[in-house]
């Protein structure tokens, strides 16, 4: 089973690895602040008190064997890339780094982050989309251009076919399952009749899945 290390409990922090935790994983967690590692001391397999840019920290944690090494440190961000840095040259395979703002990213990618996250501009921008599209229920983006979305199935489309709806041709997108009571429908055929309460599943164009949220 994949086994993670978090450094930096702090909100984005504490939540990754409490949700870790939540799926099954095992999830070493590493901060300096006493406070926030006996929060979380009894919810992760290993708390460790210790300040992952002194000299040994990360070897005698043998941080190398983890899978997945999580910087969740954003206020500092010269620890943070100091970290991602000694991670990398330590040999950990995958580091997933937590940026603050665009230059933050632009660095810790350079330094040879494998996944810049932005959790601040990410979830502004769903709030956003969310707070646009009354049908929006989550998105997940695959690249700057394509996203997956999980949206209300919009008014006008009920009672019709896919087929009727014609999305691909129209939007140019593809409805991947349709997520019906509590079922999914996957790879749902042109004749499927859209009903109330259904919610699509699907992948497309950024631009053209605005054009379809707004359909209504
Ligand atoms: P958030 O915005 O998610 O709350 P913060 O940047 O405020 O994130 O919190 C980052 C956490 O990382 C803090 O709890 C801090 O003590 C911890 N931290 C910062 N530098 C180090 C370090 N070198 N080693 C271990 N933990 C660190």
């Amino acid at each position: 089973m994949k086994q993670f290390a978090v450094i930096g409990l702090g909100r984005f922090g504490s939540s990754l690895a409490r949700t870790l935790i939540r799926m099954g994983y095992e999830v070493l967690a590493i901060d300096t602040n006493e406070a926030n590692i006996n929060n979380m001391a009894d919810v992760v397999t290993h708390a460790v008190q210790a300040n992952a840019l002194e000299e040994g920290v990360l070897k005698s944690l043998g941080i190398r064997n983890f899978d997945v090494v999580i910087v969740a440190i954003g206020q500092d961000v010269q620890s943070s890339i100091l970290v991602t840095v000694m991670l990398k040259e330590i040999g950990v395979k995958k580091v997933v780094a937590k940026a603050t703002n665009e230059l933050h990213g632009k660095v810790l990618e350079r330094v040879g982050a494998d996944i810049v996250v932005f959790p601040e501009r990410d979830m502004g921008e769903r709030v956003a989309r969310w707070l646009v599209s009354r049908n929006i229920i989550d998105q997940i983006n695959l690249s700057p251009d394509y996203s997956l979305i999980e949206m209300a199935a919009p008014e006008k489309f009920l009672g019709k076919t896919l087929q009727e709806v014609d999305l691909r041709k129209k939007y140019g997108i593809t409805v991947l399952a349709i997520r019906r009571n509590g079922d999914f429908i996957i790879s749902p055929g042109a004749k499927q009749v859209l009903e109330k309460n259904d919610i699509l599943i699907v992948i497309g164009q950024n631009e053209k899945l605005k054009l379809f949220e707004t359909a209504d």
